[in-house]
């Protein structure tokens, strides 16, 4: 059994989460990395808070109370228009504050904002395909299942 903590953008805060809990379902996207035999189980689901991600500094400790192994950073980090600026530095907070690995990515990209997004340079100046790299591997045709 793994346990995980899904934190979102406030910019979609309404979102009701099916795209990534389809994906936990499915394994696919940043949880493609667990064995399809494995129980996968969400016990915490929350967003950041707002620019600058002031949450970011509270609800780890909840989803860590509750279980968490692993906290996952939505996509929409990644696909957001702008992707959020301080990717790196939550990653870098939750892992070291509360020694929670955290994974860049929870549902495939949607094929449509892959294509939209893979053209623009802020891309690689933010280094994406390293740091949300389970999702840039993902197959095509599941990106274009997620549209
Ligand atoms: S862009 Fe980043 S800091 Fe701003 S609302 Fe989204 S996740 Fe939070």
């Amino acid at each position: 059994m793994k346990k995980i903590g899904i934190i979102i953008c406030s910019r979609y805060q309404s979102c009701g989460g099916g795209k990534c809990f389809r994906a936990v379902r499915e394994r696919a996207g940043g949880f493609a990395r667990y064995p399809k035999n494995e129980p996968v189980e969400v016990v915490g689901f929350s967003n950041c808070g707002g620019c600058p991600g002031g949450n970011i500094e509270y609800v780890p400790e909840e989803m860590k109370k509750n279980g968490a192994e692993v906290v996952h950073l939505a996509t929409g980090f990644v696909v957001g228009y702008p992707p959020c600026p301080y990717i790196l530095q939550f990653k870098q907070f939750i892992e070291t504050r509360y020694g929670l690995p955290v994974v860049v990515g929870t549902h495939p990209i949607p094929l449509k904002y892959f294509e939209a997004h893979r053209l623009l340079p802020y891309w690689d100046d933010m280094k994406m395909a390293e740091i949300a790299g389970d999702l840039m591997k993902e197959d095509r045709a599941v990106m274009e299942a997620y549209n």
